[in-house]
């Protein structure tokens, strides 16, 4: 039998699930404020697995995605620990922002410290009770606002446990993706903890294809960890690894017509769109500098000269990313797993 797992002030005990409130920086009109927490821990052992969602507070469709699992998931249908944390950022998620109040990035935030600024007490909290407790993560993300990102994870490829998780998520594309500073990923990877981060979907929308990708690939990797009792049917697909991903910026500033719609594949020379001035007088192709798959684009069409609107990456075999792609979205749309959990 497992041993009690303490979080903050709460002992779980194995064969329960529990939530706690770890209290965070109360509002200035006095009002408490919490990180909440679901721990659903199994007599079994196994791994202990965090899924987080809302480090950057308007990124919404994680939050969704973890109500889902926890709808799928009890104490005796799994082994070892899950440990949900909806809403990291809960300062962010109240005012409907990415960052904290103090206008620091969370996700830049980290280990964080016990006396720092508001951003490092919370990543410290967080790495404290959630990740010092924990053996692999799944962190969820979107694009960030008015952008929309494919259904992907970004991993570091030469981390090989998180490799083999990313493989297992079986979203239709893996970025290989270099650490930064400061990010919750690069914190957990010092403590070798494997952690994916998944992106999909837009700030502030419910993305439902992008959430049905989240749900359908954390039970993907908790089968592939050994922590689902019976096994659920999952969707399976080849992952395709991009090494890298190129963002094509405006050439100009004006206003924006797309032509290209996420999981596009591109020419190198292909037209991606067109700017121009609000008489449509002068207008000027944006032509792509290389040949990928878009994973992420602008869904504003004002933009100024340099702005992002494609996020690019590149593959080896182009031709079959794109047929997985569709492939992909059309099969999530019917599996009964994710329609029995809308409600
Ligand atoms: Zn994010």
């Amino acid at each position: 039998m497992e041993k009690p797992l303490i979080i903050g002030e709460t002992k779980v005990l194995p064969g329960s699930s529990v939530s706690i409130a770890l209290p965070v920086a109360k509002l200035y009109t006095h009002s408490e404020l919490s990180m909440p927490v679901k721990v659903i821990y199994s007599k079994e052992p196994g791994p202990r697995l965090f899924v987080s969602a809302a480090i950057h507070g308007d990124e919404i469709n994680g939050v969704e995605i973890i109500r889902r699992l926890l709808k799928i998931l009890k104490p005796q249908k799994i082994r070892g620990a899950l440990i949900t944390v909806p809403v990291v950022n809960t300062h962010g998620f109240l005012s409907k922002r990415r960052y904290l109040p103090d206008r620091r990035d969370l996700n830049r935030s980290f280990p964080g410290s016990e006396k720092g600024s508001m951003a490092a007490r919370i990543a410290y909290l967080f790495m404290q009770e959630v990740v010092s407790k924990c053996t692999h993560g799944i962190d969820l993300h979107t694009a960030a606002i008015h952008r929309i990102n494919l259904p992907h994870i970004r991993v570091c490829l030469k981390d090989k446990k998180a490799r083999a998780m990313a493989m297992a998520f079986n979203a239709p594309v893996i970025l290989n993706s270099d650490l930064r500073d400061g990010s919750l990923r690069q914190e957990v990877l010092e403590k070798k903890i494997p952690m994916l981060l998944y992106e999909g979907g837009e700030a502030l929308r419910f993305n439902e294809i992008a959430i049905r990708a989240g749900v359908n690939g954390i039970l993907s990797v908790m089968q592939h960890l050994g922590m689902i009792v019976k096994n659920i049917k999952v969707k399976k697909s080849t992952p395709y690894v991009a090494q890298s991903s190129q963002w094509v910026r405006a050439p100009e500033s004006g206003i924006f017509r797309s032509r290209k719609k996420l999981g596009s594949r591109v020419k190198k020379g292909d037209s991606l769109g067109v700017i121009s001035d609000p008489f449509g007088k002068n207008e000027i192709k944006v032509i792509s500098p290389l040949e990928g798959i878009v994973v992420g684009k602008t869904q504003i069409p004002l933009v100024d000269e340099g702005e992002a609107l494609y996020n690019m990456a590149t593959f080896k075999k182009i031709k079959s990313v794109e047929e997985e792609v569709i492939g992909f979205q059309n099969e999530l749309s019917l599996n009964p797993i994710y329609l029995n959990n809308l409600d």
